[in-house]
């Protein structure tokens, strides 16, 4: 993962992470990489837990848009400290803000804890605002900073679904080839 600045419209991947799949901007926060530098400042414990909070519900809701190999920190890398292990996620959390939405990775918890990493405020404030990432409440809060346009990520259950669905009808179609 390379790194993007700050609040830059984030572009990587598919699905959620294609900002022309959202009706307003998809910006980016804590895609961080040595050696590149960051803010730095005090991020308070309650800012801290509820990231963890977020990350921890959106494993839980939405493992599918969880990026698949471990990921070091290029800063314990580069300072010759030991690899944060478990603590390191790989999950991607997506935060409803103002005619916005926001795209961090779960390791920003490990560079605000262990690198003092400061996000921006109006992240910040967004994360605070934020419902749990397994709510209905949360659906609804991406949706209006989606404005109003139903967000393109689906719950690990949907997925699962439609999944399980398109390989019955795979089946399916296979077994009326043979007869
Ligand atoms: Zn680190």
């Amino acid at each position: 993962m390379a790194h993007v600045p700050d609040l830059d419209v984030f572009r990587y991947h598919n699905g959620p992470f294609e900002p022309k799949n959202w009706a307003v901007p998809l910006r980016a926060v804590g895609w961080l990489e040595h050696p590149q530098s960051f803010t730095t400042g005090n991020v308070t414990s309650s800012v801290i837990s509820k990231l963890k909070g977020m990350v921890e519900q959106t494993r839980l809701a939405y493992s599918q848009y969880t990026f698949r190999g471990g990921k070091s920190c290029s800063f314990c890398l580069f300072a010759g400290l030991s690899d944060p292990g478990p603590i390191w996620s790989q999950e991607n959390i997506f935060v409803p803000g103002t005619g916005v939405v926001y795209v961090a990775p779960g390791g920003i918890v490990h560079y605000v804890e262990a690198h003092s990493y400061l996000p921006p405020r109006e992240f910040v404030e967004a994360v605070l605002r934020c419902p749990d990432c397994r709510s209905n409440e949360y659906r609804t809060a991406l949706c209006v900073a989606n404005g109003g346009i139903k967000p393109p990520m689906e719950t690990h259950e949907e997925f699962s679904l439609r999944f399980h669905e398109q390989a019955a009808a795979a089946i399916l179609a296979r077994e009326r080839r043979k007869g």
